[in-house]
């Protein structure tokens, strides 16, 4: 795809994300990576790491998705979004893109081979901000029969949405609130569309797993949880793995409290009575197996990010046989 379309007086729009933002020569987007630069938009971060780790593919979190495997994981500077309790504002709200670290793609995805690496994780930031390089990636990685991981935001463009099929292959979208002025004015981008791009991405066929940090005072009434609940429930289906996540005081939002066990739990039972069949809960010590949907069993149980047993086989639950939704290894 051509990440940007040409229109009048020599702006070009920029088709990586949904502010879709119009670019006059020499002006840089709301991200603060991506730049129009002689008629064309040019992506300043690609092949400019800032983080590089190996992870379980659990501290994703992905918990249906390759269990216990490693994820090579990295990120660049930058961000669309500006959230006042970002836990990666080191990185994401950075300005300066250190161009004296380079890396090809193709010797990402080698390094990822070398270290025995079943996916790759483009997180820490936003990565459609630098979709050109995280899909360069990508296709080298296939390669190594290697998949691909987005942890995102959620906003996406359609265009971008559209080319991640076939390319990467499951998606953690944080869903922060339910709360359209909060998002406009504390975090970023528009709920309505977020919501949108994931209805788009469950029909695309990308694996998809939802994350909230609970934010006392900001998100974490009953009523706004419900509405993330239902809207899951209605639009995305019972199973859909929801991670609960607690938040510890970061960047702007240091006066406010931790979450409490008890608000995690509140919205664990919940979403359990709704019908939800896969809820997580994250940044807390918890029991995080993942059991049958219908009789139950304890089919890979989790200690904290360290898969004990995985009895999943082929796909199914070995005591009944229901369908355990996610891509497992056989
Ligand atoms: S990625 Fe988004 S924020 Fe950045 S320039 Fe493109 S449209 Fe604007």
């Amino acid at each position: 795809m051509d990440y940007f379309s040409i229109e009048k007086e020599g702006k070009l729009k920029c088709l990586l994300c949904s502010y879709y933002c119009q670019l006059k020569p020499n002006q840089i987007g709301i991200c603060g990576v991506n730049k129009n630069i002689e008629n064309k938009i040019e992506c300043l971060v690609y092949g400019h790491i800032s983080a590089f780790n190996i992870d379980p593919i659990e501290k994703k979190p992905l918990y249906h998705f390759l269990p216990s495997s490693k994820s090579l994981s990295l990120g660049t500077v930058g961000c669309n979004f500006h959230c006042s309790f970002c836990q990666n504002y080191g990185i994401s709200q950075e300005k300066n893109i250190d161009t004296t670290n380079y890396i090809s793609a193709k010797d990402v995805a080698t390094i990822a081979y070398q270290r025995g690496c079943e996916s790759i994780s483009y997180t820490y930031n936003e990565p459609t901000i630098f979709y050109p390089f995280a899909k360069d990636i990508a296709l080298e990685a296939k390669k190594f029969g290697i998949k691909s991981v987005f942890v995102s935001n959620g906003f996406e463009s359609s265009e971008v949405i559209e080319d991640m099929v076939g390319v990467i292959d499951a998606i953690n979208v944080d869903l922060k609130s339910f709360n359209e002025s909060y998002y406009k004015k504390s975090l970023g981008g528009n709920l309505k569309q977020i919501l949108e791009n994931l209805i788009k991405l469950k029909k695309n066929g990308i694996w998809l797993e939802i994350t909230t940090l609970i934010v006392p005072t900001k998100n974490d009434s009953k009523e706004e949880l419900m509405q993330i609940i239902k809207f899951i429930k209605e639009n995305l289906g019972v199973d859909t793995p929801w991670h609960i996540s607690a938040f510890h005081p970061d960047y702007k939002e240091l006066d406010l409290p931790r979450t409490s066990f008890d608000t995690l739990k509140m919205a664990y039972d919940m979403a359990k009575d709704e019908g939800l069949q896969y809820v997580y809960i994250g940044n807390v010590v918890f029991d995080n197996s993942t059991f049958c949907p219908t009789c139950k069993s304890k089919l890979i149980n989790r200690d904290n990010f360290l898969v004990n047993y995985n009895k999943i086989k082929n796909g199914c639950c070995p005591n009944c046989g229901t369908k355990i939704v996610g891509i497992f290894e056989d």
